[in-house]
């Protein structure tokens, strides 16, 4: 009858006000009622990101695993030698994609619950010769977030460097990474999660050296072939609705500020892990990589990840589970996009139902609460 609360890293919650542009009738999308839609989605992402001017984005239909491949098709070939950063699932995935694209890939694996240092990395690129190094800025997967932004400053600017391509499909726009402070050359985002619409749409924003790097024979990609879409162009139908959807969420965006947002998801982070530290879930990764968005938690002592996940779903609520190495041991909390601390809250009273402490660790994170708000007054 009601739907479920979510708290999950993707999907997530979408505002009232995105379903309601979702609703906006059909028309033409090569017609005059579309080309505002068109043209706002991409003025509005370079605003959102910074985007240099010789830079471009690309909206295309697909999750967000069709514009990390995309991202693999349209700026290496078939035997390009790049480095594969992977922390997690997703880092794996990713590697896997370029794998599949017939990329000669190395993998410098970091371990689950890590994040990898900008110094590797940058002595990784110097003792070999890459033609790019794909990264995941937050993993999903153990709720670590990489220190991309740092990265992106350290990277070497001149000569014939290596790309710096970053998949932030549940990082931005929920946690900083912006191409003024953190200049990478492709950044992949996706709809379903900080966008705050549903999934599919795939979102790419590039450098204007990633733009002149781009193999010039089309051998491999067809439909996602990026080029008319940097043109600013629609080859194909687009996914109107959600366009429609996508240009309202950037307007919420940038209404809320890249500050507030940020600041906002920090918080949602800190409740969280202060309710599992107080409430017997630990918090699975150390506190300076802890993501903004998802948190992974331990369970009490004698419950399952299983368990735990049933017995909130039976009270109304979606959390994650475990992947991989975790996927028996761990729980995840998604708080990414239009989550407040209030509907946050809510979802851990719920949790609070398995904890050995339930009082004691909503007053905990309701304390995290109460010290923002004096810190900042409301974040909403
Ligand atoms: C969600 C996610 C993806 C893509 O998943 P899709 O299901 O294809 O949208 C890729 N990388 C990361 C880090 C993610 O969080």
């Amino acid at each position: 009858m009601f739907p479920p609360d979510i708290l999950l890293p993707g999907p997530t919650p979408v505002p009232t006000a995105i379903e309601q542009a979702m609703l906006t009738p059909m028309s033409d999308h090569r017609g005059q009622l579309f080309q505002p839609i068109h043209d706002g989605v991409y003025d509005k992402l370079g605003i959102l990101f910074q985007l240099p001017q010789d830079g471009a984005a690309a909206v295309i239909p697909s999750s967000g695993t069709g514009a990390l491949e995309a991202a693999v098709q349209n700026f290496f070939a078939p035997n390009d030698r790049v480095l594969a950063v992977t922390t997690g699932a997703f880092g794996q995935r990713f590697a896997e994609a370029a794998r599949a694209m017939d990329l000669e890939v190395e993998e410098m694996a970091v371990p689950w619950g890590s994040a990898f240092t900008v110094e590797e990395v940058l002595d990784r690129i110097h003792r070999a010769s890459y033609r790019g190094v794909l990264v995941t800025h937050n993993e999903t997967s153990t709720g670590v977030t990489n220190p991309v932004v740092e990265l992106a400053r350290h990277w070497p600017r001149a000569g014939d460097r290596p790309l710096l391509v970053v998949d932030s499909i549940s990082g931005v726009p929920s946690i900083p990474l912006t191409f003024d402070e953190a200049p990478v050359d492709v950044l992949i985002a996706a709809s379903q999660k900080g966008f705050m619409c549903p999934p599919g749409l795939g979102i790419l924003l590039v450098s204007g050296y990633a733009l002149k790097k781009r193999p010039t024979t089309r051998r491999g990609r067809f439909y996602f072939d990026l080029a008319p879409y940097f043109d600013r162009q629609l080859p194909y139908t687009p996914a109107v609705s959600l366009w429609y959807g996508l240009h309202q969420a950037l307007d919420l965006l940038l209404q809320e500020g890249a500050s507030r947002r940020w600041a906002r998801h920090r918080l949602l982070a800190s409740m969280t892990r202060r309710f599992g530290e107080v409430g017997g879930f630990s918090p699975l990764v150390a506190e300076p990589i802890a993501s903004a968005t998802v948190t992974a938690l331990g369970v009490p002592t004698g419950l399952t990840p299983q368990a735990v996940r049933a017995a909130v779903a039976a009270r109304g609520l979606q959390i994650a589970g475990g992947m991989g190495p975790w996927a028996k041991t761990a729980i995840r909390i998604g708080h990414v996009g239009a989550v407040t601390p209030q509907a946050l809250f809510g979802g851990l009273a719920v949790l609070a139902h398995l904890s050995p402490r339930p009082t004691e660790a909503l007053a905990a994170a309701w304390d995290v609460w109460r010290q923002a708000a004096q810190d900042s007054g409301p974040s909403r």
